[in-house]
């Protein structure tokens, strides 16, 4: 490799929230910087201003960061290479373009959209792929000049000629074009903005960047794209396309199949870390079998040449289940921070911030996602629903033990671990001596009366968070 300086960049068009299969290409685009010591920029593609949208771009914005992944130069931060938003740099292309008529590489078309719709059916109805027919190759400078004067704006071409393009792709090796398949595409609109193609090279030549990594989807393009960067007579970045992300079903990922962007996910409960962890396995596979891993463990771990050139199947099954590995393990207090908003529908305040950290301490090891704490943790903030424990309440065991529990409590130190730990043992074993009844029976009934459910969490730390008062309450109504 040579010793220039590494360069990757994102470049999201703003046309829609992001979508995880571009927080997939920021994440290894991201990845390779890191690991290679080098700069990741974000550039901002809005030259379709029809699609783009100001909330779409805010939306890039926030997600990426809320995923971490910060760029190093971009529209907000600024950098030695901007502007580094698209229509900011409209007055950048049209020079290029006119370098490339000077050159002989490009050339004005006055074609209009119905003349170019009945080329495309001509080429249908002849079963042949559609090639611009370069009727406007060879127009004389009067010719053109008269066009012009008629109020005619041209768009302009590059001449595309005859010849086998190869290079060689990071992830997918040797790739071989026939550039006579290609015809001569436009690099500017009639309106004097850039297509796609002309000004990603544009913006990518400008700003330096050494390594476009970025969907398969994108692979038809770079031909054209090598082609422009030749004609320019500009180094050709080197490239690596990843294999597409597809739904468990091995259609196109899309809404039917859950959430596709961040934001929604991130809605839904899915912890950023988790999402990341599992979006670089979508593609990227660890030297060990351990796959858990933070952003800087992968880092270390990224060999883009490794990075599995096939499509990669998006299991949500196996998102929920990493996500509660990461609900497991995150730092309580920033897990309190995250589960809170999914909270909203009751008084928090009534408890301090210790017994909420305490709530979510011992209700978050079942969950997957961090809306499942609404459901979970109900019976700490409201009066516990007894539907599925009717039978329990009105049952035999329930009728003897809960009158004993609520006497004896009312002596017992709450803020004792022990002791109330040690004191239902007692009452477990004074129903199993006197009355028979299994241990898990006399604690069935006293966890529903105190939570409407027969499973939860740990049942002393229950009591403690829930307190004497609130507990004799719950229990004088039901007795
Ligand atoms: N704006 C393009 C997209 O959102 C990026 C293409 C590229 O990375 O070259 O798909």
């Amino acid at each position: 490799m040579s010793n220039e300086k590494i360069r990757v960049r994102i470049a999201p068009s703003p046309s829609g929230n992001l979508h995880v299969g571009t927080a997939r290409t920021a994440l290894f685009n991201y990845l390779f910087a890191k690991k290679m010591g080098g700069e990741y920029v974000l550039r901002i593609e809005d030259t379709d201003l029809d699609r783009s949208s100001e909330a779409f771009k805010q939306n890039i914005f926030d997600s990426l960061k809320a995923l971490g992944l910060n760029w190093d130069e971009g529209p907000d931060v600024g950098g030695e290479y901007g502007p580094y938003k698209q229509s900011e740099r409209f007055d950048i292309y049209p020079k290029f373009a006119q370098m490339l008529i000077d050159k002989g590489y490009a050339y004005e078309c006055f074609c209009s959209n119905e003349d170019l719709d009945k080329e495309h059916e001509i080429a249908e109805a002849n079963k042949v792929p559609y090639k611009y027919s370069r009727k406007c190759l060879n127009l004389t400078e009067e010719e053109r000049a008269k066009l012009k004067a008629q109020g005619i704006k041209p768009s302009i071409r590059f001449k595309v000629d005859y010849k086998e393009l190869v290079f060689n792709d990071l992830v997918k090796g040797e790739l071989k074009f026939d550039t006579s398949l290609i015809g001569d595409f436009a690099i500017m609109k009639s309106n004097g903005t850039p297509t796609y193609n002309f000004a990603v090279v544009i913006d990518d030549m400008l700003m330096k960047i050494s390594h476009v990594i970025r969907g398969e989807d994108h692979i038809s393009n770079t031909p054209k794209q090598i082609l422009i960067y030749e004609a320019l007579g500009a180094k050709v970045p080197e490239f690596g396309h990843l294999g597409m992300i597809l739904a468990p079903d091995r259609s196109k990922l899309s809404k039917r199949h859950g959430a596709t962007a961040v934001s929604d996910f991130i809605k839904q409960g899915y912890l950023t870390e988790a999402l990341l962890n599992f979006v670089a396995l979508l593609g990227w596979a660890p030297s060990d079998a351990q796959e858990i891993k933070n952003v800087d463990e992968i880092a270390a771990d990224f060999r883009i040449h490794e990075v599995s050139s096939s499509n990669s199947i998006f299991e949500y099954e196996k998102l929920n289940w990493m996500n509660g590995q990461y609900i497991k393990k995150m730092d309580i207090s920033k897990l309190t921070d995250l589960a809170l908003p999914f909270l909203s529908k009751y008084d928090t305040s009534k408890y301090s911030r210790e017994k909420l950290e305490k709530i979510i301490e011992v209700t978050r090891e079942p969950i997957t996602l961090l809306a499942d704490l609404e459901n979970d943790t109900q019976y700490f903030f409201e009066n516990p629903i007894y539907d599925e424990v009717k039978e329990i309440l009105e049952g035999e065991v329930a009728r003897a033990v809960l009158p004993k529990f609520l006497e004896e409590l009312k002596t017992w130190d709450f803020d004792n671990h022990e002791e109330i730990h040690d004191k239902l043992g007692d009452i477990r074993t004074f129903f199993k001596e006197n009355n028979g009844y299994k241990p898990k029976e006399t604690m069935w009934a006293i966890r529903s009366a105190l939570t409407g459910r027969t499973r939860g969490a740990d049942m002393v730390a229950t009591i403690q968070i829930l307190g004497k008062d609130e507990i004799i309450k719950r229990l004088e109504n039901l007795i």
